[in-house]
């Protein structure tokens, strides 16, 4: 049994407790790790190290920062199988997507913010010939960093590496259900010889863990990756402490298809958009809705390629889903295909358990389902689901679609496919949603804000967003004698 342990003033220690929660691989339904049931003690002592490191890192010059980040950045590289082995077997995505996708995003998160702190500059103001102002841009302290399980490392590193560049010092908690490649990464951060205190990573429970964080009176920012439910209780707690907040939240993103898209590709996207990391990407798109003129075409050769994915092994270069992370998520998600019929609609494909055989026998795994006949009011349609599951809607114009692709509570992400330009920046500018991607997803440019509005978040994240975020400006002005 591999036993996880927190990161705190640059040791690897128990909790205080001696508590540990089970881990389970979603591939097999078996416990083979445990981690610390850290509490309130176990987060003050982290905050306490990380306040002791604050004065000698914020002074470190930016050259030295970004030099132990890249260092970080290429021991993550440099661990490449090892990692996306564990992000594999701890959340039951594909292997290859591990090795392709998160485990590379972890090291380029680094890396970009290890250039982006020494190409950093501020505003200054002049005031003709009578002053001139600049602004100072400070770290704010001791940041706070929560992190969901879905792409754990990833986003976990995406907050970290802007926080630590700008010269904060950092106590994270990493999701408890994934928390295998944080734990790595604190050993990764030992051997590039990151201070000690600079990051501190205390794993445990939401309620305890997270909640210590955000509540602790000398952590003055806390950014948040997670769902809507939890930033809600977040915000609150935050809110009249003053704290700098970002969160970033759930999603129920619409895609778009016009008739005169190009189908092959939009296809072969789409079929990425709605199942990539078995559809628990904050930014899939789970709604899809395609003009009439061309739903039948798009409906029987969706289905067919839709039956053609293999749910399998996640250690099986050639399985397209692993397992859903978890047992309970996997109920919750196949609780969204009865209720789905319940509010009338007809599952075209999938929808169900898969009970693989040998060791995986007991493991998580759903088959990809397509939903259709049913209204976009619909909690099915306006519930975020966070699996294998999209309902396919036929709309007649593209008022009507941009009513329905606006109708949820949120606004994160959304995909327009058509090869007029017009029409596709139109409904660009008319979607709430803080990203739109054209003929494309997922197309990501680390300098672009990424976030959401209405209840998929506050705040953006990436490129000077998240310099200026986990910074605090002072403005100064001189006047001239
Ligand atoms: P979650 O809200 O249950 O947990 C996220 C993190 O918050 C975990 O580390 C958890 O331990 C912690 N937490 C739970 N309760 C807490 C509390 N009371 N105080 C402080 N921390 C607490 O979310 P999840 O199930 O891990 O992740 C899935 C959700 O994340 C989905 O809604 C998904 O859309 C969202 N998500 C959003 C983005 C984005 O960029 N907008 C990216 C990925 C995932």
């Amino acid at each position: 049994m591999i036993l996880l342990q927190n990161y705190i003033n640059g040791e690897l220690i128990a909790p205080k407790s001696n508590l540990y929660i089970d881990n389970y691989d979603p591939a097999t339904g078996n416990i083979y790790s445990q981690i610390p049931d850290s509490d309130y003690t176990d987060v003050n002592n982290a905050v306490e190290a990380a306040e002791a490191a604050f004065n000698s890192w914020s002074n470190t010059t930016k050259d030295e920062r970004s030099r132990i980040l890249y260092k970080i950045a290429d021991l993550i590289e440099a661990n490449l199988d090892r990692l996306a082995a564990a992000e594999s077997m701890d959340n039951g995505k594909p292997l290859s997507l591990a090795k392709r996708v998160d485990i590379p995003r972890a090291a380029h998160n680094f890396r970009f913010y290890a250039t982006a702190i020494i190409h950093y500059s501020s505003e200054s103001h002049s005031m003709e010939d009578k002053a001139i102002n600049f602004t100072h841009r400070d770290p704010v302290g001791v940041a706070g960093c929560i992190s969901p399980w879905n792409l754990p490392l990833y986003l976990f590193s995406w907050k970290i590496a802007p926080a630590l560049a700008v010269g904060n010092c950092v106590v994270a908690k990493p999701s408890e259900i994934t928390p295998m490649t944080a734990f790595l990464l604190s050993e990764l951060c030992i051997e590039a010889g990151l201070p000690k205190g600079v990051l501190n990573i205390v794993h445990g429970l939401g309620p305890k863990v997270g909640e210590a964080i955000v509540s602790h009176p000398n952590v003055p920012l806390i950014s948040f990756t997670g769902g809507t439910q939890t930033g809600k209780h977040i915000a609150r707690i935050a809110a009249p402490m003053f704290k700098k907040l970002s969160l970033e939240l759930g999603g129920k993103n619409p895609t778009i298809i016009f008739e005169d898209c190009d189908f092959e590709r939009m296809l072969n996207t789409v079929i990425a958009s709605s199942f990539d990391n078995q559809g628990q990407i904050c930014l899939c798109g789970s709604r899809i809705f395609i003009e009439k003129s061309l739903y039948d075409k798009f409906k029987t050769a969706f289905v067919n390629r839709v039956n053609a994915l293999k749910v399998g092994d996640p250690n099986d270069e050639s399985t397209n889903l692993g397992a859903v992370v978890s047992k309970s998520h996997m109920e919750k998600v196949l609780s969204y295909v009865t209720l789905a019929q319940e509010e009338g609609g007809t599952v075209l494909t999938g929808g169900y358990q898969i009970q693989l055989e040998g060791r995986l026998k007991d493991g998580y795994y759903i088959a990809p389902a397509v939903i259709e006949g049913l209204d976009y009011t619909c909690r099915t349609n306006q519930e975020e689901i966070f699996g294998p599951i999209v309902t396919i809607t036929p709309f007649s114009s593209t008022e009507e679609v941009l009513k329905m692709a606006n109708s949820t509570k949120y606004g994160l992400a959304s995909s327009v496919w058509t090869s007029n330009i017009s029409k596709a920046n139109i409904v660009a500018k008319k979607l709430h949603a803080g990203i739109v991607w054209i003929n494309c997803w997922l197309l990501r440019d680390l300098r672009t804000p990424f976030g959401g509005v209405k209840q998929s978040g506050v705040g953006r994240e990436g490129g000077n967003e998240a310099l200026q975020f986990f910074t605090e400006p002072k403005n100064v002005c001189i006047q001239y004698q």
